[in-house]
């Protein structure tokens, strides 16, 4: 089954708004097998909204509309699909009702009167329940084909796709289709190698069997390399998948750390669990990062016992023993310097494992011998000590993300010896 998406707002055009809609449909929608062929995005306008929905009806006959549901004069989405419908605007008490008890319950004083309009239901409209919010999903059935109108509101759009819509099109799909069809897919995540390297490894592999494709979604943390099957069964997509992961990965090797939505921190703090081992982090130019990312991680506590942010050179020698003298020669961005730090944030914190980071990150402080993005890593498990300098493109931003990275894998390259 095909739709189109139609998200309405004009913060979405004026770049205030992230469209996260389209996305979060179309990651709902494919594995039932509903493909997603257009999206659209539109102004909180009449004509274009009209205009866009009426396009995809014509197109596949089925359209998902998000946003424009509210209850102020800028939110004009259901009357001008109603009016596509013909179906005018009737009042519908019950609903009234409902809504008026919910502002009872969670707000003081009445019901504003610009709600009322929520409970303004097209005719033959079916009514989809939003718990999270005013404004209901609605269903119009008929001529010129279905559209189904959900919130603006990213939470409970989604509420209403997966209890909703989901359902609802899955039943569709069954009936309609004999024989289930979906389409899935597998995200093999790497870090450290560049998305030409990857293409370079995969060269040979050519077409995968049964039609499973393979694309490449570089990013900061990495290369994922998302494979992808379409209009097969569910027993048939597990299978596949599984054939094109098995040829996918011993061509990777090393550089492989999960499947998504797997984290390399998630990986690296299960590791060190079955290892039993504890990890403390010494940060400059991340002042943090590495930490919050390990932290995030559910349970961190078995295995994170803490850092130093040792932003300034006398931090580093106060708090992890760095010498004065190593950082006078080398300098604060060097191997050694980054070395005595990982061995130091373990001596203080009492952990086999440690990891530490010193770099540039920019846009000010970079020289012809270290430029910008110039980045010291050092990691150390039990006795052994690994340090490594890369040079990370991008901008600030772009290259603590990158170090922070580079850095949990680095352990886990030394927790994991090839
Ligand atoms: P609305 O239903 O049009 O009143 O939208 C309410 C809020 O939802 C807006 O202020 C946006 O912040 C958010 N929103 C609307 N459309 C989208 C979208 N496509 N993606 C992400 N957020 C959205
Ligand atoms: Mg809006």
């Amino acid at each position: 089954m095909d739709l189109e998406v139609v998200t309405v707002g004009t913060e979405l055009l004026l770049g205030f708004t992230l469209d996260g809609n389209t996305a979060d449909i179309g990651r709902l929608l494919s594995p039932i097998g509903c493909n997603v062929v257009r999206s659209t995005s539109v102004a909180d306008d009449e004509e274009a909204i009209r205009d866009a929905v009426l396009g995809g009806l014509s197109r596949t006959g089925t359209v998902v509309v998000t946003g424009g549901l509210g209850p102020t004069c800028d939110d004009i989405t259901k009357k001008v699909v109603a009016g596509i419908f013909e179906a005018p605007l009737e009042l519908d008490l019950g609903y009234l009702e409902k809504l008026e008890a919910k502002f009872a319950k969670v707000r003081t004083g009445p019901m504003p009167s610009a709600n009322k309009s929520q409970a303004e239901i097209p005719r033959g409209a079916k009514v989809l329940r939003n718990p999270r919010g005013t404004a209901p999903g609605l269903l119009l059935d008929g001529d010129p084909g279905m559209a189904i109108l959900l919130p603006g509101v990213p939470v409970e759009m989604r509420g209403l796709m997966e209890n909703e819509v989901v359902p609802l099109l899955r039943r569709q799909i069954r009936t309609a289709h004999s024989r289930e069809s979906v389409t899935r897919s597998c995200t093999i995540r790497t870090t450290g190698v560049s998305e030409s390297q990857l293409a370079g490894d995969l060269s040979e592999v050519g077409q995968f069997p049964d039609y499973v494709t393979l694309s490449y979604l570089p990013g900061v943390d990495g290369v994922d390399l998302r494979l992808t099957i379409k209009n097969v069964s569910d027993s048939d997509a597990t299978r596949s998948l599984e054939r094109a992961k098995e040829i996918v990965l011993p061509r990777i090797g090393s550089r492989f750390y999960g499947l998504a939505p797997v984290t390399l921190a998630e990986v690296l703090i299960n590791h060190l669990r079955d290892e039993q081992m504890r990890i403390a982090v010494a940060e400059s130019c991340t002042g943090g990062m590495i930490g919050a990312r390990l932290t995030t991680v559910a349970g961190a506590s078995d295995v994170f016992a803490g850092g130093i942010i040792c932003y300034e050179n006398a931090s580093k020698i106060r708090d992890l023993g760095v010498g004065g003298a190593t950082l006078e020669e080398a300098g604060s961005v060097s191997e050694p310097v980054a070395r005595e730090m990982a061995d130091g944030v373990c001596r203080r914190f009492q952990t086999e494992v440690g990891v530490a980071v010193t770099g540039i990150a920019g846009p000010d402080g970079g020289t012809p011998e270290k430029p910008v993005g110039t980045v010291w890593m050092a990691a150390r498990v039990g006795s052994t000590t690994r340090a490594v300098r890369r040079w990370f493109p991008g901008k600030r931003s772009e290259v603590r993300k990158r170090s922070a990275q580079g850095a949990l894998d680095l352990v886990r390259g030394l927790l994991d010896p090839e």
